[in-house]
């Protein structure tokens, strides 16, 4: 994820943060706080020292364990840039021209204001994850022709130079929550909507309760779960489900008969006892930085045994004179 806010939002912890503390018994898995991809649209540089940590913090006060896992800061492994350029040179311009993410975002922020580093960014993303040599990679939908490109890089550089790089395939997860807007439910819970309608993980209990008090609903007063007619309700309910680990159907029967104010203060109550815990942990790791930094270092220094071993084998399969 990208430290480009002060707070996760609920979106993120639970369609993302909850599958990735499950997939560390599994997995060998490596996170990253992507702080070069975060320079690609114009940032505030203390901003952004501020918010790697906060996002540090709020990875490790959910459950990412650094025994387990590397979690580490993009910059802290230069070899993620040093691959990335190599990468550069062996992608098409019209390749990389195809990318619509780029598209998208480079009409809003209109093509002459778009850097070269956002054109590129997924061809850094394809050396994130090359560095690894990973099975898989666990991707929502809207990622998957980045994660294409990075598939047709590996397979290219391998043909070109001899096999190198493991071909990395999609790990879609499945039963993952989509979270929606408080206020505007028919839209993804998203940091660029308005705050009114955005859970964050770091905002006070008050607020957060506020939020989801004045929540969108439906006039009729009926509680049951139908995303295409009652959005907010349903919403509401699946929020409800994923933080209280029920099903719908169960919280829609224990509901029964009560009204919206009734549901919304349920969903605070549990939606509260989930994350109020991880703010005070995140708050108590950001206020002992040293100890926050270390744990950072200790993950770079786990990513960097590997990325650094990948990046060696393709400096030799290139033709680079080794350096004595
Ligand atoms: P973003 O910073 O918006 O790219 O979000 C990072 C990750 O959080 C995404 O890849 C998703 O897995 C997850 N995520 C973001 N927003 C939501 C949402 N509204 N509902 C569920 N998952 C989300």
């Amino acid at each position: 994820m990208q430290p480009s806010a002060d707070s996760l939002h609920l979106g993120n912890y639970l369609g993302a943060l909850t599958n990735w503390v499950k997939m560390q018994d599994e997995f060998n898995a490596y996170y990253m706080i992507v702080d070069l991809h975060a320079i690609t649209v114009p940032q505030d540089p203390k901003q952004l020292r501020d918010n790697t940590r906060r996002t540090a913090a709020q990875y490790l006060a959910a459950g990412i364990d650094p025994e387990k896992s590397a979690l580490f800061v993009q910059s802290h492994v230069p070899a993620h840039a040093q691959l990335a350029w190599v990468m550069n040179c062996i992608t098409g311009f019209g390749e990389a021209s195809r990318m619509t993410q780029f598209k998208d975002k480079s009409q809003k922020a209109g093509t002459d204001s778009a850097s070269v580093g956002l054109f590129t960014y997924p061809i850094l993303q394809a050396a994130d994850i090359l560095l690894y040599q990973p099975k898989k990679v666990p991707v929502g939908e809207d990622q998957r022709q980045h994660l294409e490109l990075t598939r047709d890089l590996a397979m290219r550089f391998n043909t070109r130079f001899g096999q190198t790089f493991t071909v990395p395939e999609a790990h879609i997860l499945k039963e993952t929550a989509k979270i929606f807007d408080l206020q505007n439910p028919t839209a993804k819970m998203s940091k660029s909507n308005e705050a009114k309608g955005t859970i964050n993980i770091m905002d006070d209990s008050a607020k957060t309760a506020k939020k989801i008090k004045s929540a969108v609903t439906d006039l009729d007063g009926d509680i049951s779960f139908d995303p295409e007619n009652k959005p907010g309700v349903s919403n509401l309910l699946g929020i409800y489900s994923a933080v209280s680990g029920n099903s719908i159907e169960k919280l829609v029967s224990e509901l029964s008969g009560k009204g919206y104010g009734d549901l919304k203060t349920s969903v605070s109550d549990a939606v509260l006892s989930v994350i109020e815990p991880i703010r005070q942990r995140a708050e108590e790791l950001l206020a002992d930085e040293a100890e926050l930094d270390r744990l950072l270092g200790l993950g770079a220094d786990r990513a960097s045994a590997q990325a650094e071993q990948t990046l060696a084998a393709v400096y030799e399969k290139i033709g680079f004179l080794p350096r004595k």
